[in-house]
């Protein structure tokens, strides 16, 4: 365990009640290795260059040009405005920031007795395995934080070696299941589903599957016969699990997912009655 071990943060919520069971402390790393469609944090996928574009159209002066790759942002006069997010050309910020351990735990502590755990999000957290781990161990192996429980959400693409340093310090894996077919999965995320689907049946091996989120999008992944297929898959690895159907939404997502529009309440009840009929009895849309 270190906690001088450095991660990159895109931002961090000290409050959530959707990432996860209970009262959340979230940590959103920055860095995605799927490049979706759907996705609505699109400004945490890419690492900034330092192509400093940012910098003059900032209103509120608040970046400017740095020693490091990335602009220096005065946090006292940025209004939030997120300009700078929507002019970036790769899909990135200037407002992530690198933080240790020690600083996640010191923003973590004045909460910690009003929250019921950790979740790491993101981008993708499992590109940052070892700060992840070392996070972890801080808090269980701290007096006033080891009541958190901890939790990763994860797109499902790390190799089984992550999922053994994460698995003695991690309470379970929240897995995203964009597509079980392969043609469509590359569509909707540009990568192969094969590491995603191991990664489930992986997880429910060593009882660290905590949810399936199943994100539906219209014209994508939303008929009936996929979510039964689907269903028959996931069968093969155990009834008992959760399920969380998703409805995707426009907020946030950029202008190739202008073409998708959001389910209605219709869609998502026959999608979960699908599952339900398969055999799943815990399956929740949110
Ligand atoms: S955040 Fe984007 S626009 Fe700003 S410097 Fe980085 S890459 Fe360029
Ligand atoms: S969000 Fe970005 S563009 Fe807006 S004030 Fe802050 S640094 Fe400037």
């Amino acid at each position: 365990m270190n906690v001088d071990r450095r991660g990159h943060l895109n931002k961090y919520l000290p409050f959530s009640l959707v990432d996860g069971p209970g009262n959340r402390f979230v940590l959103f790393l920055q860095g995605c290795n799927f490049d979706c469609v759907v996705c609505h944090n699109p400004y945490t996928i890419d690492e900034c260059n330092g192509c400093n574009i940012c910098v003059d159209l900032c209103p509120d002066s608040a970046l400017t040009l740095g020693t490091s790759t990335k602009p220096d942002v005065n946090h006292f006069a940025c209004t939030d405005c997120d300009i700078c997010i929507e002019v970036c050309p790769i899909d990135s910020t200037p407002l992530s920031s690198y933080v240790t351990v020690g600083d996640m735990l010191d923003k973590i502590r004045p909460t910690a007795p009003f929250l019921s755990g950790i979740t790491v999000s993101g981008g993708e957290a499992t590109l940052q395995p070892e700060f992840i781990r070392d996070l972890f161990a801080a808090i269980k192996n701290d007096p006033d934080l080891n009541h958190l429980t901890t939790l990763v959400d994860s797109n499902g693409s790390a190799a089984p070696a992550v999922w053994d340093m994460l698995a003695p310090v991690m309470d379970g894996a929240m897995i995203d299941l964009k597509a079980l077919d392969a043609d469509t999965h590359l569509r909707m995320t540009a990568q192969a589903n094969g590491s995603v689907l191991a990664s489930i049946r992986y997880l429910a091996g060593l009882d660290l599957l905590h949810e399936v989120r199943l994100l539906i999008a219209p014209g994508l992944n939303d008929s009936i016969e996929t979510a039964s297929k689907t269903a028959d898959w996931l069968r093969t690895i155990d009834e008992s699990l959760t399920l969380k159907i998703i409805g995707f939404r426009k907020n946030g997502t950029r202008p190739v997912a202008s073409h998708i529009v959001e389910p209605d309440a219709e869609m998502l009840t026959g999608i979960a009655n699908t599952y339900r009929a398969a055999g799943f009895s815990d399956v929740l849309i949110i």
